[in-house]
């Protein structure tokens, strides 16, 4: 997989940032995850659980490197909902620990949110605004009602809801979710796609230099694209996200996107064959020898050894016995091919495929590609926007000319695109076809 972004260590200038990111997150995530399971309760929403972090440390909180809070919001309800997506507790700690711990993504949108990778690439942790955070706690119900109901949503799923202080007072809200792109597969081709068109282009001679950019909606048309799903997958697709869609309506949320990744089966794994040193299993090269042999077959999807299962269970009772994370310099030196890659996301509808969801011919008989798919950018309620507006209605002399689609609208016209677009190969050709004649 050829890395994307930056690797954040030592000499990153967020280090401390993230640093302080994954020991809050492994500390307050073990202490929940120690504890018997239990149904969850309406006062779970609402909870908020504060550590202080510094070097001398004490019984409820280990040492850490920098003083900093960590704020961890209901910790029960984001075990529940890792539990639904059916993550693995001590793998999710793994994914999120070690040295070369992740590799960040700048901040690719224009909310001047930051973007991590967990160095096994399972997991993305974006930094959101107050005014999300306070939102997703909020609605928190709402959407984990809505999950357990609909275990195959297409929404991001959230792991986990965090907020670290500096000593300064700085405050930094973020989200850990599911990154929809597969560790082992190399994307060809990436869309977010909103259904609008307005400001939707990526400028096509930047792409020379940027192949692997983030493609819209008019890029989408302008390439004649379709999502090809035989009849049945189109179907299944369809209904759910109409399903998600009625939630963002009603939730009066806005300005979401669908993110599509491709993979060419034909195309294949050209990047992560040709460069291993920039798997992700290893992005910094951490000097243990070894991994070679042990993963000659990296790309492909794995199912865990029975040495790493015994060192799973090895790992969950040292959190369970001690309350404690594995502390940072023993995962650091663990091997590579130790972390358990592929096998998330496994039983779920549009993850069947190699993780993701296979294009698909009218006769249901496989076609060349895998999606790989879902709702991002779901945590924009239409009161934000309305402000921002408001905002710059203040500076602009037309007051006519910045309008933001309200929810329901904003949904119907998402789910219509979408739809108008979702066909198979067949139905496509025979459309032009129609188009040609006319
Ligand atoms: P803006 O509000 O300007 O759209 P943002 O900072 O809220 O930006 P997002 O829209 O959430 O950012 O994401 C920006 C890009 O990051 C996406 O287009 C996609 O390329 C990548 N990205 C975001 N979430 C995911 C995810 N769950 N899996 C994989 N890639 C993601
Ligand atoms: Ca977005
Ligand atoms: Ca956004």
């Amino acid at each position: 997989r050829v890395l994307v972004g930056t690797k954040v260590d030592e000499n990153h200038a967020n280090w401390i940032t993230a640093y302080n990111m994954l020991t809050g997150i492994r500390v307050s995530v073990s202490r929940t995850n120690a504890k018997l399971n239990r149904d969850l309760t309406d006062a779970d929403f609402d909870v908020k659980q504060k550590s202080t972090f510094d070097i001398a440390g004490n019984e409820l909180v280990p040492s850490a490197k920098y003083d900093f809070k960590f704020k961890d919001y209901a910790p029960w309800v984001f075990r529940h909902l890792r539990a639904l997506f059916r993550q693995d507790p001590a793998d999710y700690l793994m994914s999120l620990t070690g040295k070369y711990i992740l590799s960040e993504l700048g901040s690719p949108g224009k909310s001047g949110s930051f973007f991590y990778f967990s160095r096994d690439y399972k997991y993305i942790i974006k930094t959101i605004h107050h005014a999300e955070h306070k939102f997703l706690r909020k609605i928190l119900k709402d959407y984990y009602q809505h999950v357990t109901e609909n275990p195959n949503t297409l929404l991001s799923q959230f792991y986990g809801l965090h907020r670290v202080k500096t000593p300064y007072g700085k405050k930094i809200h973020f989200v850990v979710m599911n990154n929809l792109f597969p560790p082992h597969r190399d994307i060809h081709q990436t869309f977010d796609l909103k259904g609008s068109t307005i400001g939707r282009d990526y400028k096509e001679e930047e792409l020379e230099n940027n192949p692997r950019a983030t493609l819209k909606d008019l890029n989408w048309l302008r390439r004649k694209r379709h999502l090809e799903l035989g009849l049945q997958k189109k179907k299944l697709f369809l209904d759910q996200l109409k399903k998600d869609v009625r939630l963002l309506q009603r939730l009066q949320i806005m300005d979401y996107s669908l993110l599509i990744g491709i993979h060419d089966l034909q195309r294949g794994n050209e990047e992560n064959l040709r460069d291993k040193t920039l798997r992700v299993f290893n992005p910094g090269g951490n000097g243990s020898g070894g991994q070679e042999e042990n993963e000659p077959n990296s790309v492909l999807m794995r199912t865990p050894s029975k040495l790493e299962n015994q060192r799973k269970a090895r790992e969950l009772r040292h959190m369970i016995q001690t309350e404690k994370p594995v502390p940072m310099g023993e995962t650091s030196s663990r091997m590579p091919d130790e972390l358990g890659v592929g096998q998330n996301r496994q039983g779920f509808v549009f993850n069947q495929d190699d993780g993701g969801f296979r294009a698909t011919h009218e006769d249901d008989k496989p076609a060349d590609e895998i999606y790989y798919l879902g709702v991002i950018d779901c945590l924009t309620h239409y009161g934000i926007i309305k402000k921002i507006e408001h905002f710059w209605k203040g500076l602009s002399s037309d007051r006519s000319q910045i309008s933001a689609l309200p929810p329901h609208e904003y949904g119907e016209r998402f789910i219509n695109f979408i739809d108008g677009v979702t066909m198979s190969q067949e139905e496509a050709f025979r459309e032009a076809q129609r188009r040609d004649e006319e």
